[in-house]
């Protein structure tokens, strides 16, 4: 069944749940690094290894983390709350019990306002955020496709097993309508926009810091009792989590129309089609016997704390976003593009590193978003940095680029051809001024329009043109044009 077809018979409900892997030192209960990269095993304890009679300290920058994004989320922040133990058996997890937050999440009942690509604003409400750890990672090995199905063997890194994270968790989403997918994909962008501009987690979602689960249900319009969800683990770019709800929009609607039934469980999403397979037959709450962690006292944030927390917030992505928009002198429609584009943070920089905003905008709004629109990536994957864009600008405002060569310098750059001055003098780009390297072609562009050169001499300037239009073609769009039409008019004795 088509998308279209699914959405004319079906309301779509969404639940996201995001998890962020905070960017603390140490882990969330013990002092074990958290650096990447680590040699397997090498980053472990007692403590995270659980092994018996070790005992956990809760991490207090994870904490205030966890206060800081609950507040930026519009929550209320908890004035007593505890963590949890959810008991179930997992090789990753060698305590076999993940220390949770359950009835008791540190922050609860907020919102995240989401912008959508038409620039309209939809609110998506948060039911909580609370703080947990990390698994270990299982490596299967043997298999052809990487999971556990098919390997022969499996290895186990316990260097994750402990990173704090906190779990962001929406109430369901309706009323987006066939826009859910939109919604879904704008609200994990916004937050991850948030939790970058918070600083406490870097949040990219290629390096798994950052993961999306997509639970999606579909009702028969009008109905209001929710249909059985499915729920899509770890979805781990924007695109996937709006292809992913896409995909089980279609795949319910199917089954449902079908006359079966949809099975509560969890799904696989595949990066290649974008479509999901069956994972395992989802746990109810009540099978992980959730109980109080007797290893940890409850959490008692001072609200002089909370407030002060509150008051050091950082400006937040929207409030930023309208500012630069005031700032950069841009329409609604304008700073809409720029967003979609992704291009507000190469902007700032490219601004920082010394252009002026409407040419750090000219360039990642223009060739750059070209080139990243053809080969199907980001605006922040092209192989340029801000300041290489920056010193582009510097070349053509010196007058020693046009726009022409200056598209061809980033090319260069986009190639791998060094830093813009190198690609400049590689390729011999410069912009041609000097007067003697210019007279030969000037003279040829006279000889070869007798006709034109006559109307000029005769006083109609504005066919000087042309013959500037020739002598750009001569030195391959190298020479200085301002100068050339100079020289034109002083040898025609127009000037
Ligand atoms: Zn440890």
């Amino acid at each position: 069944m088509n998308y279209d077809d699914a959405m004319a018979s079906y309301d779509p409900v969404m639940g996201l749940e995001v998890h962020v892997e905070l960017g603390t030192r140490t882990k969330m209960f013990c002092g074990c690094s958290t650096t990447l990269g680590a040699e397997p095993n090498s980053q472990t304890c007692p403590t995270c290894l659980g092994l018996p009679g070790s005992l956990p300290v809760v991490n207090a920058i994870g904490v205030e983390s966890a206060i800081k994004i609950g507040l930026a989320l519009n929550c209320e922040i908890a004035q007593w709350c505890r963590f949890a133990r959810k008991n179930y058996f997992y090789p990753d997890m060698p305590k076999n019990f993940q220390t949770s937050q359950y009835d008791e999440p540190i922050a609860f009942n907020g919102y995240l306002d989401v912008q959508l690509e038409d620039g309209e604003i939809f609110r998506v409400q948060i039911e909580r955020a609370h703080m947990e750890e990390d698994t270990g990672k299982s490596s299967h090995i043997g298999g052809a496709t990487g999971r556990i199905h098919g390997a022969s063997h499996s290895l186990l890194d316990y260097n994750r097993a402990g990173i704090p994270l906190i779990e962001i968790v929406t109430k369901p989403i309706e009323g987006a309508g066939v826009r859910a997918p939109e919604v879904a994909k704008a609200y994990v962008a916004e937050l991850r926009e948030l939790i970058k501009a918070l600083g406490v987690s870097e949040a990219r979602m290629d390096k798994g810091q950052m993961r999306c689960d997509v639970n999606l249900s579909l009702r028969p319009h009008g109905r209001e009792k929710f249909g059985t969800r499915s729920e899509t683990k770890n979805v781990n770019s924007l695109r996937s989590v709006e292809r992913a709800a896409r995909f089980e929009i279609m795949r319910h609607a199917t089954v449902l129309d079908d006359g079966g039934t949809i099975v509560q469980e969890t799904r696989h999403f595949h990066e290649e089609d974008g479509s999901t397979t069956a994972g395992r037959i989802k746990d109810n709450a009540e099978d992980y016997r959730y109980f109080p962690e007797p290893d940890l006292v409850p959490i008692a944030p001072a609200l002089a704390w909370v407030e002060e927390l509150r008051a050091a917030l950082p400006e937040l992505p929207r409030l930023r976003r309208a500012r630069l928009q005031g700032e950069w002198g841009l329409s609604d429609q304008d700073m809409q593009s720029v967003l979609n584009a992704g291009a507000v943070q190469p902007i700032l920089e490219t601004i920082a590193a010394g252009a002026p905003a409407d040419q750090a905008r000219k360039w990642w709004m223009g060739e750059l978003a070209r080139r990243a629109n053809e080969s199907g990536t980001d605006l922040s994957e092209q192989p340029i940095t801000p300041g290489q864009v920056a010193r582009v600008c510097a070349l053509v405002a010196e007058g020693k680029l046009n726009d022409k060569l200056a598209r061809q310098v980033i090319e260069g750059v986009l190639a791998g051809q060094g830093e813009p001055d190198e690609v400049v003098a590689a390729r011999g780009l410069a912009v041609v001024s000097d007067d003697s390297a210019l007279g030969a072609a000037v003279d040829q562009a006279i000889a070869d329009n007798p006709a034109i050169a006559d109307k000029i001499r005769d006083g109609k300037v504005a066919a000087v043109g042309a013959l500037v239009g020739a002598v750009m073609k001569t030195t391959r769009g190298q020479a200085d044009a301002a100068r050339v039409k100079d020289l034109i008019l002083q040898k025609l004795g127009a000037a």
